[in-house]
């Protein structure tokens, strides 16, 4: 049998400059004293919507029901231009929407491409519920949306169509490249999670990704194992940030891994990026990736390649919480 101490000391080797961590115990977890029930959620705007989500964890809901309910009010938010109703377009001016969703008991819904919906984050679901496949993309994802009662509108806000327009009269057609990134607005997914009163865990995502991207880019949003991961037994993680980078370390499978064992939610969000870090070398200087973690014991962290990214938390012990993430630069 492998040691533990050895292999905790090659996945520390491997995830690059990790800080000495002590190892959780998770058999220790029903003698411990879990901070539940608690939702996260990336970015400010993360603060309406663990409100809606803490409606459904408070009264003893699911973390299911509370994650889909918390993300749908950015989605359906006109002011937040980064996902949902509102979201900016395309290079083709066409807003088309990623979104994934994930439960307790390893179930996962997806949608990719998807354009005129308003909730992705529910399309996402019933794939998850009404299927036994995980994803559907383009038209066949809004066919069957359609096909399960979802009502087809147009998503492009004038705002954003205006937004588009100015882009037009400079923007290149041509692969985002690296310095076409801009830390304050060219991104911000909501990725959030939660732990619910019977210890559960679950996570939503759901972006209009990159603006301005080129027709037909899916970013890390809707790819379990990106931008998404939830073990029961261990963790849930969520990503925000240039999909690229994320898929390529399959970021929040990582980071839950690394908490399973035994880093601390923060050490583990640190872990993925120093991958990200290490892979893209002085690059990096120039992208921004975030983590949000969340362990069996109620426990958060987070940590970002870029000092801009902010997280919501909403618990018993903490009243909708903005924080500033630990960053790496
Ligand atoms: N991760 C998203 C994407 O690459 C964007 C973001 O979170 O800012 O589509």
């Amino acid at each position: 049998m492998i040691d533990r101490r050895k292999f905790i000391k090659s996945v520390s080797l491997l995830a690059g400059t990790l800080p000495f961590v002590k190892p959780l115990n998770f058999s220790k977890f029903a003698k411990t004293n879990v901070e539940k029930p608690i939702v996260i959620s990336t970015w400010d705007f993360g603060l309406p919507a663990n409100e809606e989500a803490w409606k459904v964890l408070s009264s003893g809901g699911r973390a299911l029901d509370a994650v889909e309910a918390g993300v749908k009010v950015p989605e359906g938010d006109p002011n937040v231009n980064t996902v949902g109703y509102g979201g900016l377009p395309d290079r083709d001016g066409h807003v088309t929407l990623d979104a994934c969703i994930m439960d307790e008991n390893f179930r996962c819904g997806s949608v990719m491409f998807l354009e005129g919906i308003k909730h992705p984050i529910s399309v996402a679901r019933a794939v998850m519920e009404k299927t036994p496949h995980i994803i559907f993309a383009g038209d066949g994802a809004l066919q069957f949306a359609l096909q399960n009662g979802f009502k087809e509108e147009n998503l492009l806000t004038p705002e954003s169509e205006a937004a588009w327009k100015e882009w037009l009269k400079t923007g290149v057609y041509k692969p985002w490249e690296k310095k076409d990134w801009d830390n304050k607005d060219s991104h911000d997914t909501i990725g959030m999670i939660a732990i619910d009163s019977n210890g559960n865990l679950s996570g939503a995502c759901t972006t209009s990704g990159l603006k301005f991207k080129m027709h037909g880019r899916v970013g890390d949003s809707p790819v379990i194992g990106a931008a998404l991961y939830v073990d029961n037994d261990y963790g849930a993680a969520v990503s925000t940030g240039v999909g690229e980078e994320v898929i390529r370390i399959s970021g929040a499978h990582t980071v839950v891994e690394l908490m399973r064992n035994g880093y601390s939610p923060a050490d583990a969000c640190k872990g993925a990026v120093d991958r990200i870090i290490k892979i893209n070398k002085d690059k990096a200087k120039e992208l921004q990736v975030g983590f949000l973690a969340l362990n069996k014991f109620g426990e958060y962290g987070s940590y970002a390649i870029q000092p801009e990214f902010q997280y919501a938390v909403y618990s018993n012990k903490e009243k909708n919480v903005l924080k500033n993430s630990i960053s790496h630069f």
